[in-house]
């Protein structure tokens, strides 16, 4: 169980870039980061917008010196101090990760950074490199990877409580994009251009969770081919799509299905898994993050409920509010954000063989999701062809 004592030896000095007043994804960072004293905000670059970034900043508790006006001056003034920040955290539009990251590491800066990490594989493979070279860790916020019950849903496929796993079924959609984009917010503008947001929408934006959290429960599982079907039902937001399924075929003889759409009108989000082995099933959502519904083919079905001791020790280890009381969202990316923590603590000691066994979304986890948006891309623009992966 966790609970809030520190388990590294001292904050990291953290930095943001990106994730401002008007940002969607700032304060789960910060709810994240800020949790059990293993970072320190001591500095960013909140914002396009460098006097309402300065002024947010020092609200946020930073000095207003060490309040840039973007991420160029941030580094430059935070490397020319003894004590400048270490880890920097991206939360910027998609387009910018790949500049951002690369001058952080190319600083000598860890890098925690939002998904979909980059536009291209190619891209995160030069990014992987660099950060090897350099020592240091990229994070990836998947931050619905920390709730405790993925873990339970993991651990029970490990230990084969589920039998050969069978049909992956996945959801993540909305409604919130069912109407056109006139007067649309700078949030969706970005995400609906492909210079901005690269060469998907809500596969990047949404779907990269679902596949993320599947390489969670099933590491096992690889995918051998796939065919993706995308849809702008929105017509201005073409070539992106607001709507696809994907189709995958596992090597284990496995079938995969995934919806993502944000224009399920009506729908205030709906993000759901469905793995079905040879023996048993479960099923978890993010609406209910607190129950598993685990059903044994011939016994009545069960829900699984977080913090019980009939879990499995894996899940019990990461929660953080006991079975009486709920877990949310805040405490799944409290734990990623601890999860990287440890890692970059870990690389600054040298300490490979912690960093072998430790799990965290790092610069692998980011780079599979662009090689699977790159996938679905490719089958898409074959006119929904099944495509081999690669
Ligand atoms: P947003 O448009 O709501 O906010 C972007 C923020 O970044 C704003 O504060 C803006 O002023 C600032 N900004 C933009 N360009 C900047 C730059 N060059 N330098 C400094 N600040 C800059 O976007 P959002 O919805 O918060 O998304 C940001 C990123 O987070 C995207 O990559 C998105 O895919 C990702 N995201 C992830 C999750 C998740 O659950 N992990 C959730 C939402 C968004």
């Amino acid at each position: 169980m966790i609970n809030g004592e520190r388990l590294i030896e001292r904050p990291l000095r953290w930095g943001m870039v990106g994730g401002g007043r008007t940002g969607q994804v700032g304060y789960k960072h910060r709810t994240g980061a800020l949790r059990d004293g293993t970072y320190k905000l001591i500095c960013g670059a909140f914002d396009l917008d460098a006097a309402r970034g300065r002024d947010f900043g020092v609200k946020l508790g930073v000095e207003a010196n060490r309040c840039y006006a973007d991420y160029k001056e941030l580094i430059a003034g935070e490397t020319a101090r003894e004590d400048g920040v270490e880890v920097v955290s991206i939360a910027t539009p998609n387009f910018t990760h790949y500049e951002i990251t690369k001058a952080c590491l190319e600083a000598g800066l860890h890098v925690i950074c939002e998904k979909p990490l980059f536009f291209t594989v190619e891209e995160c493979d030069e990014v992987a490199k660099l950060a090897e070279e350099k020592g240091l860790i990229v994070g990836v916020t998947y931050g619905f990877t920390g709730h405790p019950l993925v873990h339970q849903m993991a651990a029970m496929v490990k230990k084969g409580m589920l039998g050969d796993i069978r049909i992956v079924d996945m959801q993540y959609t909305h409604g919130f994009n069912a109407g056109d984009d006139v007067g649309a917010g700078e949030a969706l503008k970005w995400r609906t251009n492909p210079k901005t947001a690269g060469p998907t929408f809500v596969l990047g934006d949404i779907g990269t969770h679902l596949y993320y959290l599947s390489e969670v429960v099933l590491p096992h599982l690889k995918i051998e081919r796939l065919l993706c079907d995308r849809k702008a039902f929105i017509p201005t937001r073409a070539p992106l799509e607001d709507h696809a399924t994907v189709l995958m075929h596992y090597d284990n003889g496995a079938r995969g299905r995934l919806w993502v759409s944000s224009v399920n009108a009506g729908n205030m989000g709906s993000q759901r898994y469905r793995f079905v082995g040879s023996k048993a099933s479960i099923e978890w959502s993010d609406a209910h993050p607190d129950q598993l519904i685990y059903e044994v083919q011939g016994e009545p079905n069960r829900i699984l409920h977080h913090g019980m001791p009939y879990l499995e020790e894996e899940s019990l280890a990461v929660d953080r509010m006991g079975a009486l009381h709920t877990e949310g969202l805040g405490d799944s990316w409290s734990n990623i954000y601890l999860w990287i923590a440890q890692a970059i603590d870990a690389k600054n000691r040298d300490d490979e063989a912690f960093l072998k066994t430790h799990h965290y979304p790092g610069i692998k986890a980011g780079t599979e999701g662009v090689r699977w948006l790159e996938n679905c891309v490719r089958s898409a623009d074959a006119g929904s062809a099944w495509v081999d992966f690669k």
